[in-house]
């Protein structure tokens, strides 16, 4: 469908579903069964109705993006039908529908029969190409599992593939870790997404975290520098503090987080931002299913804030001219003067009146940083 004179909408689909908790994951999910994931399709396609016919004379869907949990464990059946009642109550202007693989479990689908779909950027959750650090996060696929569905990817015609590295895994060395960016290259991959091990409570690594050969904070600084060099020089640029991509294939649904446009969440934990307004999803799945979807609002937000927030998380940091065109007003001056302090120590660039972006030893202490440029009188 045309275009027309509407703000375009991003779709997240949180599917709750993993054949295992892996021990350091703090996303929500419950284990795989596939009576529940067919109720759970019903439920979602129930609420893609109600959402419609709230919001559809209102937006076109550009992007979707199917996470979890792992998507895959749906099959091609119910992922259909999930797109399907997507088509059939939203305008639609696809420019990216993205689902999230997991090697290990990559057979369920066919993805010639997912492109069919639309679906036109496979996110694979990779992690290492070391299998002893798989193990030691407890992930369930080997590297031959990751090299075979890259392979089955591409085969089906989609070329917008994007690889989840972690770093700081136990008992990973630079070379380990330089080898699997290295691969990033090699497979062909166009994104990469390079993530932190976080010990979050609530996970088994929680709990075990003395006894995990975890890396110093100092090696975990050094890992994460090296790594941004590393991806440059291997063809991927950064454009987020997470985000590597080729020329123009940065994720067009994860730039709406960061550029505070609308999207809607659906499925248990997800959330979303429709007219500056947060709201989101109960971590429940019985929630979801049988108590008629309860959402939970979150506490109001200052557009401008936020957006200086996540902004900052991006390469192209703060801009004026994109900020004057959001808000109809310039950049608060004392950002630049609380900013010029971290420019002295070569945390921070700014150009004044213009711009202020992080550096990639800023990226680091991006949260502390943040705070200082907003809130410091
Ligand atoms: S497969 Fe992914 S979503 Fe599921 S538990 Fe492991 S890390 Fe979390």
């Amino acid at each position: 469908m045309a275009k027309g004179p509407f703000p375009s909408l991003g779709i997240y689909i949180h599917v709750p579903f993993c054949i295992k908790k892996c021990p350091y994951c703090s996303f929500y999910s419950e284990i795989f069964d596939k009576e529940l994931a067919v109720i759970y399709t019903k439920a979602l396609s129930r609420s893609i109705k109600t959402w419609g016919d709230r919001l559809a004379k209102q937006y076109y869907v550009d992007t979707i993006y199917l996470g979890g949990g792992t998507p895959l464990l749906l099959g091609e059946s119910n992922i259909y039908k999930i797109f399907n009642t997507i088509g059939n109550n939203f305008r639609l202007n696809i420019q990216e529908i993205t689902i999230e693989s997991n090697p290990g479990s990559s057979d369920e689908v066919s993805f010639c029969e997912l492109k069919k779909m639309g679906i036109n950027r496979v996110s694979i959750g990779m992690q290492s190409t070391n299998n002893f650090e798989l193990k030691s996060l407890g992930r369930l696929h080997s590297h031959k599992q990751t090299v075979n569905v890259i392979d089955k990817v591409r085969k089906a015609g989609i070329d917008n593939i994007s690889l989840d590295v972690m770093l700081n895994i136990p008992y990973q060395t630079k070379e380990s870790l330089a080898n699997t960016l290295k691969f990033c290259r090699t497979s062909g991959a166009k994104h990469v997404s390079a993530y932190m091990l976080k010990i979050e409570e609530g996970t088994q690594f929680f709990k075990l975290q003395n006894e995990l050969n975890l890396c110093s904070e100092e090696e975990q600084c050094k890992n994460y520098i090296n790594t941004v060099l590393l991806l440059e020089d291997l063809g991927f640029k950064q454009y987020e503090i997470s985000n590597f991509s080729k020329i123009g294939f940065y994720s067009k649904h994860n730039l709406k987080y960061w550029n505070i446009e609308d999207y809607l969440g659906l499925g248990p934990s997800a959330h979303s931002l429709i007219g500056y307004k947060r709201f989101y999803y109960k971590d429940s799945l019985k929630n979801f299913v049988y108590k008629d979807s309860p959402i939970v609002e979150c506490q109001k937000m200052i557009p401008e804030e936020e957006y200086t927030m996540l902004q900052l998380r991006l390469n192209e940091g703060l801009v004026n001219e994109k900020y004057l065109k959001k808000f109809g007003k310039s950049i608060p001056k004392k950002y630049f003067k609380n900013a010029i302090l971290f420019e002295k120590l070569e945390l921070a660039k700014v150009i004044s009146d213009n711009r202020i972006s992080l550096t990639t030893k800023g990226f680091l202490l991006s949260n502390r940083i943040i705070s200082d440029i907003l809130f410091n009188t």
